[in-house]
């Protein structure tokens, strides 16, 4: 699904945000980028995004080398491939979440009453289909977090990316939010949750341990009922 060859980035300014990163992430797998501020996590989801471009290296995502795709070809292959999730939800203020979803699929070319529909069944999928008025502000925290990730996989993708998902969560929500997304992995999306947080790392199958912009540790996890007894 991710290939990484020697990957590097420079920021303006001789800023090194990653070093020399190789990393294969296979089709169906479910795993955490775990490491301290600055250690390169946000420029790594970047580029598995196609959100941007490495400074040298070679990055291939489902298939595709990314330097070989013009900027509208990299849209098109995120639209339908990619999905996004973000630590601060980004959802529509005063829109139902039903619409909030739906929204997910407007460049997608799908007619507005089908977009509804899919709307309707990733909304049930996160465990919302009760709440398909509601919008942000009459949500938990909890509840716009998965109304996000109802948003981000109503396209199907297959690769879903969640950047500090439970960061603003009190640990129970984050307990139901990995959850999602463990359900998510399990009926066939790769999902890479991007994390400070050991405990949560440590929650899922493999976890790549990265420090000043390098892969220092890149190892899979005990059998996962061990530690899911810590949630
Ligand atoms: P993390 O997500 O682990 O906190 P980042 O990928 O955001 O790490 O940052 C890695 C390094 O790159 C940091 O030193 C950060 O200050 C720097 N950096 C990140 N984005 C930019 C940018 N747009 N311009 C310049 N430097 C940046």
């Amino acid at each position: 699904m991710i290939e990484l060859t020697d990957v590097s980035k420079e920021y303006p300014g001789a800023v090194r945000a990653l070093t020399g990163v190789t990393l294969t992430i296979g089709a169906g797998e479910l795993v955490a980028v775990v490491g301290p501020s600055g250690s390169g996590k946000s420029t790594m989801l970047h580029l598995l995004g196609t959100l941007d471009r490495p400074s040298s290296g070679r990055v291939a995502v489902d298939g595709h080398d990314v330097s070989r795709l013009s900027d509208r070809q990299l849209s098109a292959l995120r639209a339908s491939r990619i999905g996004f999730v973000f630590q601060q939800f980004h959802l529509g203020a005063g829109v139902p979440a039903l619409d909030n979803v739906a929204d997910g699929l407007l460049y997608a070319g799908v007619p507005m009453k089908e977009r509804r529909r899919r709307a309707e069944a990733a909304l049930a999928r996160v465990g919302l289909g009760h709440r398909l008025d509601h919008q942000p502000h009459e949500l938990s925290g909890g509840e716009r977090q998965r109304v996000a990730i109802a948003r981000a996989v109503v396209g199907d993708p297959a690769l879903l990316l969640a950047d500090e998902p439970t960061g603003n969560l009190d640990s129970a929500s984050g307990q139901g939010v990995m959850a999602v997304l463990r359900e998510l992995n399990a009926a066939g999306t790769t999902v890479v949750v991007i994390t400070h947080d050991r405990d949560l790392a440590e929650s899922l199958d493999r976890q790549v341990r990265m420090r000043d912009g390098r892969v220092v540790d890149d190892r899979a996890n005990g059998p996962r009922a061990a530690v899911t007894a810590r949630w």
